[in-house]
Parts: structure tokens; C-alpha cells; sequence
């Protein structure tokens, strides 16, 4: 049996799929929760609360957990509602439990996935804390079905906390994707890359300090009146850290997870979707298995494209010129279906 108090729980990256394994406090970046937030968390997992409505035991051992992500960011689960079966009940508009037998509910979950019969699964719901660098919010902030709430740096400092990226994520432009990173930097480029980054944050948040003439502990220097929070922020740059509270439902987190998990989709923005990925799963399992197959690993093709992939089924000779797809189509084609082009 595993201790709370001494055990949190980190995703590891292995090759390519993420799993959250438990791991030994002291492994943990320090930073990533503060000592004070750490018993706030251990305080409320010794907390339990006897309800009618549906738990997850699963899900109940990750709550309130902090998940590092990145060099200083989490992601842990707050709140959630719903299970597989409320999905299911749903669906049937059932009275009480309206779940049958695990075969057949698995069976109508990937029947309403298949279909994309969607209205069930926004019944279910879950509220997720989020420590992020403000340019991956930025991207975030994009899926506008979710509801957030956000630090204010009005109100309160922001702390000296920014994201500089690990050396194997330092990478170059990508000569094919303007959207995309190319080879990783090397020797004294990269750690010239780091420096700059870690140099400008460091000052761009002394000169924050400065410019409010307040460090958290009141006025610095008693004879200046200090510039406002909200307008000193914006000297800080776009990797320092900010924090919010996002719920969102089923539904819209498998849209966010399709879009964010996906290969196409920013390393950093990705690191965050991997964890929501094993969260999702040890929340709603068969969900997750029907979201994997149809969603997550499938993939999605024209009229020109699927009329090439029977042509090539029948064994006829198609080219790319006569099959109504640009060359970059063809190329995307050929990739899907692993052909030689
Ligand atoms: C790889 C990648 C690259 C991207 N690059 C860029 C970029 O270069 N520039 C940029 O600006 N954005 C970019 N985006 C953001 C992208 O265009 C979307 O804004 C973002 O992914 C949110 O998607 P969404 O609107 O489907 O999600 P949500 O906002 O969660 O919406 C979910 C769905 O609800 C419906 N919906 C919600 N609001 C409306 C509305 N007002 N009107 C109609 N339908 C609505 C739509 O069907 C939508 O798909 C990128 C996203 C990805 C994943």
C-alpha cells in the first residue's frame, strides 16, 4: 500500500506514450509545488466525504495530486462528475443505473464515438488546476468550450518562475513545416539559447519587482510609489509561469486532447495533454479505449484519397497527377499508409 505522504505521482515519457507512475517526493522538481500548497494537498486527500453519486476509485487516488509538467508546471485533478455509466445512462435516458453488461455498454460507447453521437459524454465533467508558461495558454486558451479561471496579476505578484526547455527540446526551425521544429541544437548554440533565455526572464523579473517596488513583503524602497501589478506584468516574458482552473466536459476535452495530444500540436502544450491523456483513462476507461481507436489513432481521409487507397487495393497503378490530390496530399496519403512515394 502505497503512503500519500510520501509518494506523489509524475509521468514519465516512454517511448512516446506517457504513464503515471508513482514516484518518491524527493524526486520531484522542488518547485513545482511549494512546501505550504504540498500540505494543503496532503490535508485535503485526508479528507473524505460519503456521497450516493458515482465516484471512480481510480480517478479518487489521483485527486488533488500535483503531475509535474515541464520544467515547473502540474497539472491535478480538482473536481470531476460522472463515470463510463453516466455516459451510458445518458444515452438510454435511464432511470437508475441504465448500465447493462460491460460488453454491451463498451459496445454502445463506441457506437455513439463511431458516430460522433456526443451529447452524452458532455455529462460528464472534470476541473483540472493547470501551472502553465503564458505561451502555452495562449494556445490553450483557444478552446473556448471550457470554462477558466486565471491567476490574477492584478491582484497578486507572479513569482520569479519561467520555463526554459530541456536541452534535447531546444530544436531548430523545420525546413518543411513552418508550424514545426527541425534538428535539436547543439553544444555552444544551445547553451548560448538557454543562457539568453534564462538571462532575459531573470531580469525581465527583477525589473517587474523593481518597476512595482514591492517584493510580496510590502514596499522595497519607502520613497518611490511603485508602478501597478497590472501594468508591471507586462514587462514579463512569454515563458513565465501563470496558473487557472479549467473545467471542461468529456466531449470537449477528447476535441482539446484530439487536437493538443496529436503530433502536429506544440511539444510544450503536448507535455500537458499526455498527462489529461492518463488522467482521462483512469477515468472513464472504455471512453478512453473507444477515443484511442477512433479518435486518437485514427485517421481521416477525402474522397480523392480514399478513391486512391481502393485504387491501390485493386492493384491498379494510381499517380498522384490524376488523383485530384496536390502533392502535398499525396505525400500525407502516402505517410498514412506508410507507401514509398
Ligand atoms: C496544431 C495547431 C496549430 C494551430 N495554429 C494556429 C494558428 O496559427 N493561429 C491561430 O490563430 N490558431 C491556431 N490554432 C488554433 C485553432 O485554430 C483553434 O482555435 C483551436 O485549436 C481551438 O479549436 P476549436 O475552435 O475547435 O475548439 P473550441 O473553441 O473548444 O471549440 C470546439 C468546437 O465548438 C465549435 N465552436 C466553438 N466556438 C465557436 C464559434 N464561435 N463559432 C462556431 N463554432 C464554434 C466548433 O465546432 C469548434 O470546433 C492551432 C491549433 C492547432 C491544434
Amino acid at each position: 500500500m502505497i503512503q500519500i505522504e510520501d509518494m506523489f505521482v509524475a509521468w514519465s515519457e516512454q517511448g512516446g506514450q506517457t504513464n503515471l507512475v508513482t514516484t518518491n517526493k524527493s524526486q520531484l522538481p522542488k518547485s513545482v509545488v511549494a512546501s505550504e500548497q504540498e500540505s494543503e494537498l496532503l490535508a485535503l486527500r485526508s479528507l473524505s466525504f460519503e456521497t450516493h453519486r458515482a465516484t471512480v476509485p481510480e480517478l479518487e487516488k489521483l485527486l488533488y495530486k500535483a503531475f509535474p509538467v515541464l520544467d515547473r508546471g502540474f497539472i491535478r485533478v480538482v473536481d470531476y462528475m460522472g463515470d463510463d455509466n453516466a455516459v451510458v445512462q445518458a444515452a438510454r435516458v435511464s432511470y437508475g443505473a441504465g448500465t447493462k453488461k460491460l460488453r454491451e455498454d463498451r459496445g454502445l460507447i463506441r457506437y455513439l464515438i463511431r458516430h460522433r453521437h456526443t451529447t452524452p459524454f458532455e455529462m460528464c465533467e472534470i476541473k483540472f488546476h493547470v501551472k502553465l508558461p503564458i505561451f502555452v495558454a495562449r494556445q490553450w486558451v483557444r478552446h473556448r468550450t471550457a470554462n477558466i479561471n486565471e491567476y490574477s496579476a492584478r491582484y497578486s505578484l507572479l513569482d520569479n518562475e519561467f520555463y526554459v526547455p530541456a536541452p534535447e527540446n531546444l530544436a531548430t526551425q523545420s525546413s518543411v513545416n513552418r508550424q514545426g521544429r527541425g534538428a535539436v541544437l547543439e553544444g555552444e548554440e544551445a547553451a548560448r539559447v538557454i543562457n539568453m533565455l534564462r538571462e532575459d526572464a531573470i531580469q525581465a523579473h527583477a525589473h517587474y519587482v523593481e518597476m512595482m517596488n514591492d517584493d510580496n513583503d510590502g514596499m522595497v524602497h519607502e520613497d518611490r510609489k511603485g508602478l501597478a501589478r497590472e501594468l508591471a506584468r507586462m514587462n514579463l516574458t512569454l515563458n513565465f509561469y501563470t496558473q487557472w482552473y479549467w473545467k471542461v466536459n468529456l466531449h470537449n476535452l477528447m476535441h482539446f486532447l484530439s487536437l493538443r495530444a496529436d503530433k502536429h500540436a506544440q511539444f510544450e502544450i503536448r507535455a500537458y495533454a499526455n498527462v489529461m491523456l492518463d488522467i482521462f483513462k483512469q477515468w472513464v476507461p472504455l471512453t478512453y479505449e473507444a477515443f484511442c481507436d477512433y479518435r486518437l489513432g485514427a485517421v481521416e481521409m477525402s474522397a480523392q484519397a480514399f478513391k486512391v487507397v481502393q485504387g491501390l487495393i485493386a492493384g491498379k497503378a494510381v499517380e498522384q497527377s490524376e488523383s485530384g490530390l496536390s502533392k502535398r496530399e499525396w505525400r500525407e496519403l502516402m505517410a498514412i499508409i506508410d507507401r514509398d512515394i
